[in-house]
């Protein structure tokens, strides 16, 4: 027969072409099959995939295939969270409406996916941009004003003066824009937000049930929501015994250390303590140029902390002290009740701030063995200790005096202990014009009211003006910006602000199961059915933003009843990034290689085997073009096995008599479906199950050699040869197909069964050995026939009999004869 040459190209482009026509991958509702739903963050259509998109697909590939083979009803879908700012960007560059220019990226990314021989089942795909899709984001919002979840609120907010918008608190990363880098600064204006803070505890507790989440992703989570317990308690100002400052402090067993109150420059407060005294001017000038800086700013480590007194004081509700209230820049009114209770003691903010104002410090915590002493501590003290200097709490324990003290202040009816959480509510509104219409009209008569969902979805406007260096935002179309208003039948404006991106992208995997849906976001039966998802995989970068946002949104559908799960994803694994001689890939280091460029060379077989070969996916990966080649060469020498043995396995020659070698062979191929399984299913350890499959290659070539060609066992290497082809499947999708075309078979490897190991083929032989004590048989023991000298004397010492004649004595000396004996010499 004659030698064919393995050609990755041709056989790929083949087997794409096949599974596209017979729509390999479709998926459907089977109540009688265990659903399995994997899924991959799906990209911003940029026009290119990257390696890091190559990776993501390729893990999830493996799955995918891998659990159908287990004959899971598997779903594995894709689509494109379109909306967004770099569209806008490209249709001014291009002169292009971002819709076309979208559609356009759309075609060419769907093109390298299938090009990579990912399995996904096509007739799932979303485009987010689209308004069968955004009409459903657009209920989404609705929905959430119905339930009292969607508001419209004039407050600070953060803006990008270079993307010209707001961005979330989830979006401004150290200061800066998390997509443009540029330094944010801090406007107010009339948005609107979604109250994630009503989910704040939930979000939070069901952490707990996320099992398979890293716990890294929870730690993210968790920081960001930010719970703390605490005490708010009220403080009367002496000079208006009417007026109370409300304070929230984490550390009310600290209340006696209270030397001075702090108040945000923006403090209602701040303006009637000062009003017609001396320190008026003053105050007030500092209070408006404060307020013109920005709160990242003000909150800033490097900006000094400044602080001017207001003349007043404030009442200690525990002691009836007098402390002075200052105007500070770095308190701020939008976080907590915008008053900070000042306990230099133990706080190294409130340390730092007393000893550059000659505030008092008042140590009221004392750590055990010592003796701290307010004027000559050289930083705070926030462990624990007892309390002194607090009246009747004295030698309570901190977390005593925690307790103690906020019953006290609820009995005195001066406090109440609280629970607080940093989370913000979530700020949706973007100037932007390409995004999600936000479905809210304004009627002179009737204010501001929610479109009906009859009238969805509100459509962009399609005639967008490209002069000028950005697209206009939906303010300047004014056939979009009229309209009517429903309820009174007058003339009425739209809400021109489009969605926060991240919108479209907290329900999308609800989408899939019914996306075709016209009546409803998805379909109950369907959603029911694959929700929640089995096995989610994209960018650690994801953490607190999309991830938070998709299980608030998954909560409040299940609140409306929409939903069974309550949270959306059950499995999470946050893939490693892809490097390239210890770089980022990027243009600027010139070290980039694109997925088009390995698949031109090498094949996509051989990119994927090499990503999932290199690393375990949730480690970052080194790329190495050796190693690549080294995938390459095993492909290669896989398929010249096939190639060779493919005449003999069809026709049916060699021998039919059993030998050892026939069974070392089989030992091989239940060994590797073994490991390669176990590798996949419980720990993702794809390296690994390749390096199982690699040695089954080497071990069937070991085989052959030992025979002369045609005088293996038939049966063994038929068998040897299937196996091997299947385990290779999940990551070796065409040459896994050719290879098993080329062994005579005509349906496809994808849809066989994945093969069950027999666990007594593995077992080794075994061999009695004899155990001897001052050269006297005092036992005999049974191990493996290959077993080493160390784990031989082991074996011999852990023996119940040998080790009882052993206790108390003192081993001098062991030796051992492998497959014979064990000598223990004993005093
Ligand atoms: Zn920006
Ligand atoms: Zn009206």
């Amino acid at each position: 027969m004659q030698v064919t040459n393995y050609n990755p190209i041709q056989i790929e482009e083949k087997w794409q072409k096949l599974w596209k026509e017979q729509d390999s991958f479709r998926s459907q509702v089977d109540h009688f099959k265990t659903k399995y739903y994997v899924l991959e963050m799906f990209p911003y259509p940029s026009g290119k995939l990257h390696m890091g998109h190559m990776r993501v697909y390729s893990i999830g590939d493996v799955l995918a295939r891998f659990l159908r083979m287990r004959d899971y009803n598997v779903m594995h879908p894709m689509g494109w969270d379109a909306f967004g700012l770099p569209a806008e960007n490209a249709a001014i560059e291009n002169n292009v409406n971002p819709a076309e220019w979208t559609a356009q990226n759309i075609e060419h990314m769907k093109e390298q996916q299938n090009r990579l021989g990912v399995s996904y089942d096509w007739q799932r795909e979303v485009n987010t941009s689209s308004p069968d899709y955004y009409r459903w984001s657009q209920w989404l919002f609705l929905l959430m004003y119905k339930r009292n979840l969607a508001y419209k609120e004039k407050s600070n907010v953060n803006w990008c003066a270079t993307c010209q918008t707001v961005l979330a608190n989830e979006q401004v990363e150290k200061g800066l824009c998390w997509r443009c880098s540029a330094v944010v600064e801090t406007r107010e204006l009339e948005q609107w937000f979604l109250k994630t803070t009503d989910y704040a505890e939930r979000l939070l507790d069901d952490l707990d049930d996320l099992e398979e989440w890293p716990e890294r992703v929870k730690l993210m989570q968790q920081n960001w929501i930010g719970r703390s317990e605490g005490a708010e308690i009220s403080f009367k100002v002496k000079e208006f015994p009417e007026e109370e400052i409300r304070t929230f402090t984490t550390r009310p067993d600290t209340l006696f250390g209270v030397t001075y109150m702090v108040l945000a420059p923006e403090h209602p407060l701040v303006k009637p303590l000062v009003e017609g005294t001396t320190r008026e001017e003053e105050v007030m000038e500092f209070v408006s140029n404060v307020r013109q800086e920005s709160e990242i700013d003000r909150t800033s480590e490097e900006t000094p902390k400044i602080g001017l007194f207001t003349g007043r004081h404030a009442v200690n509700p525990i002691n009836g002290e007098e402390v002075p209230i200052l105007v500070g820049n770095y308190v701020l009114m939008a976080y907590g009740t915008g008053a900070v209770m000042g306990v230099p003691a133990h706080d190294q903010r409130d340390f730092e701030f007393a000893r550059k104002y000659n505030l008092q410090v008042r140590v009221v915590i004392q750590p055990e063995g010592e003796n701290l002493s307010g004027d000559s501590m050289a930083e705070a003290y926030d462990g624990p200790g007892k309390m002194i200097n607090s009246g009747t709490f004295d030698g309570l324990s901190e977390k005593e005096g925690f307790r103690k003290v906020t019953e006290y202040l609820e009995e005195q009816d001066l406090g109440t202990f609280k629970v607080t959480y940093k989370l913000k509510d979530w700020l949706i509104s973007r100037q932007r014009y390409w995004g999600a219409p936000i479905p809210i009209k304004y009627c002179d008569q009737c204010g501001a009211i929610p479109v009906p969902e009859e009238e969805l979805p509100v459509e962009l406007p399609m005639d967008v003006e490209l002069s000028g260096n950005r697209v206009p935002s939906l303010s300047h179309y004014e056939s979009f910006v009229k309209t009517t208003c429903h309820l009174c039948g007058e003339p009425a404006k739209r809400e021109t602000d489009t969605m926060d991106t991240f919108i479209c992208s907290s329900w999308y995997f609800l989408r899939y199961t019914s996306p075709n849906s016209e009546t409803v976001p998805f379909d109950k039966e369907a959603v029911d059915y694959w929700m929640p998802v089995d096995q989610y995989i994209g960018g650690i970068e994801h953490a607190v933003l999309h991830l938070l946002y998709a299980r608030f949104v998954t909560k409040v559908l299940y609140d409306a009843g929409m939903l069974k799960c309550h949270e959306p994803f059950t499995r999470l694994l946050a893939q490693g990034m892809v490097y390239k001689d210890g770089a980022k890939m990027s243009k600027s280091k010139g070290n980039v290689i694109t997925p088009d460029e390995i698949v031109a060379k090498y094949g996509a077989d051989t990119g994927r085997l090499f990503i999932l070969f290199a690393s375990p996916p949730e480690k970052d990966l080194d790329w190495n073009d050796q190693g690549v080649e080294g995938c390459y060469r095993f492909l290669r020498r896989a398929w010249r096995l096939i190639d060779e043995c493919r005449e003999e396995v069809i026709s049916g020659g060699g021998r039919d008599d059993y030998r050892d070698s026939d069974s070392e062979l089989q030992r091989s191929v239940h060994g590797a479906i073994k490991k390669v399984t176990h590798d996949i299913e419980e720990r993702f350890n794809f390296n690994t199950a390749i390096s199982a499959i690699m040695e089954l290659v080497n071990a069937t070539y070991a085989y052959r050699q030992a025979y002369e060609n045609g005088q293996s066992n038939h049966a063994v290497l038929r068998d040897a040869l299937e196996k091997m082809v299947i385990l290779l499947a999940p990551f070796a999708p065409h040459i896994a197909e050719e290879s098993w075309s080329l062994l005579g078979h005509e349906d496809s490897v994808h849809r066989q069964h994945w093969p069950q190991y027999d666990s007594e083929m593995l077992q080794v032989d075994q061999v009695e050995v004899v155990v001897q004590i001052n050269g006297k048989v005092r036992g005999r023991i049974n191990v493996p026939a290959d077993c080493s000298e160390e784990q031989l004397i082991e074996e011999a010492r852990n023996n119940e009999r040998i080790s009882e004649l052993l206790d108390g004595k003192e081993v001098v000396k062991t030796i051992a004869v492998p497959g014979r004996l064990v000598n223990i010499v004993a005093r």
